[in-house]
Order: C-alpha cells, then structure tokens, then sequence
C-alpha cells in the first residue's frame, strides 16, 4: 500500500529551499519516491493521497534534548530560579509513573511536529531504574515517537561543584543536616550503571528502525570522574551507539573546570580522550569561543536549548559563533520552553532570534540554518550521522509533518509571493504548534487533524490527575522548605564565585 503525500509548498532537505506542488510516496516505513504531485500520481495512480495546496509539507522535527517530565516544573511547585538552585528545588516534585510521563510527554511533542525526542531521565529511584526505563521506552513507542534514550550516572559534587565542606563551613550547625540530606551519594555503583545500559543496549537498541537508541549518559561535566566519563566514551563506541551529557550550562560550571584543573572543560575532555564524535553536549552555554574549532574538529554535537538557558538564568549559547566554527547542532526544548508548551516552532523561533546579536560586525544566523538544526542536524546528533532521517527523500525513514501553511500565512498578502516569499523565515517567525496538523512517523500516522491517532489525551490526562491526587503532600511541601531553607546558603555560596 502506497500512500502519496503532497502539499503546495514542501521542504525536502535542510536547505529549506520551498518546492511547489511536491509530493513523497511512502510504502511501510520509507519514502519510496519524491516529485511533482502530478507525476507522482500519474506514477501511483493506485496511491492512498494526503494533501491540499494549503499544506506546507516538511520532515518532522528532532528534540534533541530534554527530559520527558510530562508536567512543566513551574506547574508543580518549582519556580524558574538559577540553575543550581532550581536543580535542588526538584526534589519537591511529585512522582509520575514514567509510562504516563513518557506517553503524554511524547504525545504533545508529536502535536507540535517532533518526531524523535532524546529523552535525558530523571530518575524516581536509582536502583529501579532498568523498569523505569522499560516503562518510559514504552510509554514513548505507545505514543508514536521517536525516543534516544539516555540513563544518567553520576559519581561526585551532588549540591556543590568543588569542596563540599567549604560550603557547608558557610551553614549555621543546626541547618547542616538538612543540607547534608541533599548530598547523599547516589545508590547505584558504576558496574551496576554499565550491566544496566549493556541489558538495555542488547534489548531495545534499535539500529533498523530508529525507534529506539540506547545510549549512555553521565549525567554532566562536574558530576562525573573521569574515569567514569571514559567508560561512558569506551561503552559508546564498543556498541557504537551515542554519549549525551550536560555540558557548561552555567559560569560557575565553567569556572569550576579552571579551579579543578587550571584549563577549560572542552580543553581538559580532549586531553582524557572524551571528545568525539560519539559525544553530544546539551548547554554549552558557556563554552570557550577558542575551543569551538576543537569541538568542530573533534565532530562533538551541541544540542542548543534556548528557553531552558532564558528560563534557568544561565545566559545566551554563542550559537553564530558555534555554526561559524562549523560544530554540528541541534534543538532541544529540555522540558522548559518558554511558554511551558513544548512547542517546537517557537523554540525554532527563539534560537533564531537569540543567534542573531547586535551589531554590524556580529555574524548572522540565517533561518535555514535554523531549519538544518530542527532536522538534519538534530538527527546526526541525536541518533547518528547514519539515520536517514531529517529529508524527504527515496529510501530515509518516513516521518513527516503537515503544516497549515495558509492559517501561518498573512491573509493579505497573495498566497505565492514567487521567489520574493522567504517561506522558511516566514514559517518560523509565525508558526506555532497550533498550525500542525498531521504527523507521520515510521510511516504511520500519529497526528491526525493536530490530535494523537494513537492515545486518548483525555485519558492520559485523568491518569496524571490521579497521579497528583494520591501525592504526600505535606512530605513535598516539607521537602520544597528545606530545599528553601539549603537554597539560601547555596545562592550567598556561588554569589561569591562572581
Ligand atoms: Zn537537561
């Protein structure tokens, strides 16, 4: 069964160049053929069709960094803060069932166009975490997505990068224990961590399909030994799969890099051997502009996070210096878009605005360039140079969205403007989550009309409910003081870093 999909306007590549009047046939789970609508029907005349002239057809987006929380933080209780406070004021969220998160986290990034996620876990618990990850695998294949999915370790600086017991020293006796109580260790040895990614690996790591990649996390630069980080790099390219970590999100990452070893982070993971092109770094907003040709060098992804790096105080990523450099990007929405949305548009939107800096010497960041990071880029980083993924051409994997180009476009203005219409730029300067309307993935319709064909939202939505409704309250309200009580101290602590 032949199924031909066509639109008036079509974006096949990264070069977001508009064809007019374009289709893709698709057969199981690949696109088969591209052309005009016309010759591709004369060709398929049997073909199942899908389209109208007043679609704008375009491959579905790549998160490429983000958490599956289903629920935004701000909702539950946790205010938008610095980041190190912020991640200390997380322990008062409430515990979802991962399989509801999953599903419902996939579900709302498939409605806004996404097509695969890079899903960064939280764990509830550390040690259950082989059945959280099970869960969450199948709450994302439930809803239709796309999922890398990346288990953290972590082995050092929980609360504080550097000397804990300098911080601590600044505590008042009696406030000590609380802070202490925010320190503990993480339950789960390395030999554990590495079993459970080689179970999951050999289980779910999809390298056929792409519906599923396994890859390794520690968790990020100043949370992770060294030793802990080249077994991450040696477990990635022993099963060729992918190494994601949290990178120079913050200055004060970036300055414990120079207390610790005299020298950038980039600087000192070249020197151990972590940098390549196994590796993506989500954050980087505080990179070193000298170590960006390294970065591009050694192949290392960026998954650039916009809103998340507004939202967390943690600044602007020198993104036209990055795409300059010739480093390989991609967009992730980090479960904390600006308007708690996950809407992929207008993440697009923001990274492109931010990237363009005042000033006639600052270098421009086009709106393809944009456009290449939600797709190809996105893709290479997030499952791999190999996937074919990120066009809509013959034999790549069939996943792509239609887009209600004529509610984008300004009534006034004529349909087709011809060659004068900068389609991409408009599309990304008006678009927003609310004008997709289908969506395919692996060749199977996941998005119908802007609604899921695959689970009942309502339904996802009364199961979180319950969710909420049976959480000790008083034990999260507890846990949200004492969270506020250590963030004082933590606050007047990195206050002095500056
Ligand atoms: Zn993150």
């Amino acid at each position: 069964m032949v199924t031909l999909i066509w639109a008036g306007i079509v974006f096949v590549d990264e070069s977001a160049t508009p064809q007019s009047h374009f289709g893709v046939c698709v057969e199981d789970n690949r696109i088969i053929a591209t052309g005009k609508y016309h010759e591709l029907h004369a060709r398929y005349p049997n073909a199942q069709i899908v389209g109208s002239e007043k679609f704008l057809l375009a491959p579905t987006f790549v998160n490429s960094h983000d958490h599956g929380r289903a629920l935004n933080t701000l909702s539950l209780g946790v205010t938008d803060d610095l980041l190190e406070i912020w991640l200390l004021k997380l322990s008062s969220l409430p515990i979802i069932d991962p399989y509801l998160a999953a599903a419902y986290d996939g579900l709302r990034l498939l409605r806004s166009g996404v097509g695969t996620v890079a899903h960064s876990h939280n764990p509830r618990s550390w040690q259950n975490m082989e059945a959280e990850a099970i869960a969450t695998l199948k709450g994302y294949r439930d809803a239709g997505i796309r999922a890398a999915f990346h288990p953290p370790i972590v082995d050092q600086n929980p609360l504080v990068y550097g000397d804990a017991k300098q911080f601590l020293a600044t505590l008042p006796a009696d406030k000590k224990p609380l802070a202490k109580q925010f320190m503990a260790p993480v339950p789960l040895a390395r030999q554990d961590y590495f079993g459970l990614c080689t179970d999951l690996v050999k289980t779910y790591h999809d390298t056929e399909q792409f519906m599923c990649h396994i890859q390794v996390s520690p968790a990020g630069g100043q949370w992770c030994s060294d030793e802990l980080i080249l077994e991450a790099v040696d477990f990635a390219r022993r099963y060729q799969t992918r190494l994601q970590m949290h990178l120079l999100e913050t200055s004060y990452q970036r300055q414990y890099a120079y207390r610790q070893w005299g020298k950038s982070f980039v600087q000192h993971l070249d020197e151990i051997g972590a940098l390549g092109e196994w590796l993506t770094c989500a954050h980087m907003v505080w990179v070193d502009e000298d170590d960006l040709s390294l970065l591009a060098e050694r192949k290392v992804g960026i998954a650039h996070n916009p809103s998340s790096n507004l939202r967390l105080r943690s600044g602007m990523a020198p993104i036209a210096k990055m795409v300059n450099a010739g480093v390989v990007l991609g967009i992730g929405l980090d479960g904390h878009s600006l308007d708690n949305d996950q809407d992929y548009l207008r993440e697009m939107r923001l990274a492109l605005t931010l990237s363009n800096q005042p000033g006639a010497n600052a270098l421009t960041v086009t709106a393809p360039t944009i456009w290449q990071m939600g797709t190809t880029g996105g893709a290479k980083i997030t499952l791999g140079k190999n996937v074919p993924l990120g066009k809509l051409v013959p034999n790549h994997l069939a996943d792509l969205v239609l887009i209600d180009w004529s509610a984008v476009q300004d009534a006034a203005i004529p349909e087709l403007y011809g060659e004068m219409t900068p389609t991409v730029e408009i599309l990304l300067r008006q678009a927003t989550r609310h004008h997709v309307k289908h969506v395919m993935v692996n060749g199977k319709w996941v998005v119908w009309d802007g609604k899921s064909k695959t689970l009942a939202e309502n339904m996802l939505i009364a199961a979180l409910r319950e969710e909420l409704a049976k959480q000790d309250k008083q034990k999260l309200l507890q846990t949200a003081n004492n969270a506020e009580i250590v963030a004082n101290y933590l606050r007047r602590f990195y206050g002095q870093w500056d």
